[in-house]
């Protein structure tokens, strides 16, 4: 089997996933969005998904994601939109916002000036999600804004110039159902509703949890091993 046709072929499952998880919930299959991750991974491998009609992808590292959309530009054109979502530093929040169409990891009051600032040079509104934590209190903290935090960042982000308050990304905890989880996730996004809203997005659930995800409201699911296959393990 060619790569191309490993791809298809997982991509293909995943899309099944999604449709059956969607009509479980009593949901349209398209009002689940795939965003698929390919960290790790080839600008090849992101043609040729593109090719397989994947229109948004995925990238948490800024280095890596940098080069590959450069690579890649020609498919900007062609519909392509990336979509950040690895912890960001404040200082590369800026050049971020310069190539990311979506930035889902916003977490903090710090991000949102320089964010607004790459937008506005590059010239084009960057969507943004606010990552929420969805760790125990008291657990170590990982990446994402604490639930409380979140409508006050939430109202920064929105009145940024050049910044699109789109709606909220969580990852599941280890080691806790992703399901109650989730359950959280769709009650603070209820909330977000109450004051934005235009923030419908939902951005959760991956290759483990995207059943759950989807089954609490998820309107994106990030995709990356089911398809791509197994990332080295450290990098
Ligand atoms: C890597 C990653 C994913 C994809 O995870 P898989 O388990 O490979 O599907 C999703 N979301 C975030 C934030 C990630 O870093």
């Amino acid at each position: 089997m060619s790569r191309a046709e490993e791809l298809a072929s997982r991509l293909d499952a995943v899309r099944g996933r999604i449709a059956r998880a969607a009509e479980a919930a009593g949901r349209r299959p398209d009002d689940v969005g795939l965003v698929v991750v390919t960290k790790f991974f080839p600008a090849s491998d992101v043609a040729a998904l593109h090719a397989l009609g994947v229109r948004e992808v995925g990238e948490n590292r800024h280095q890596e994601a940098e080069a590959k959309a450069a690579e890649l530009a020609d498919l900007a054109a062609a519909g392509l939109r990336w979509h950040f979502i690895g912890g960001l530093q404040s200082n590369k929040a800026a050049a971020v916002a310069r190539y990311a169409d979506v930035v889902e990891s916003v977490d903090r009051a710090k991000l949102v000036a320089p964010l607004g600032r790459g937008a506005r040079e590059r010239g084009a509104e960057v969507d943004v999600l606010v990552q929420v934590s969805l760790d125990p209190p008291g657990r170590d903290q990982r990446a994402g804004a604490d639930p409380d935090d979140v409508p006050a960042l939430a109202d920064l982000v929105a009145a940024e110039d050049g910044l699109r308050l789109r709606g909220l990304m969580a990852v599941a905890p280890l080691g806790e159902d992703p399901a109650a989880a989730f359950a959280r996730l769709a009650a603070v996004h209820e909330r977000l509703l109450a004051d934005h809203p235009g923030a419908v997005r939902l951005s959760a659930g991956m290759s483990g949890d995207l059943e759950q995800a989807v089954a609490h409201g998820a309107t994106h699911v990030r995709v990356g091993s089911a398809i791509l296959g197994p990332r080295p393990e450290v990098r």
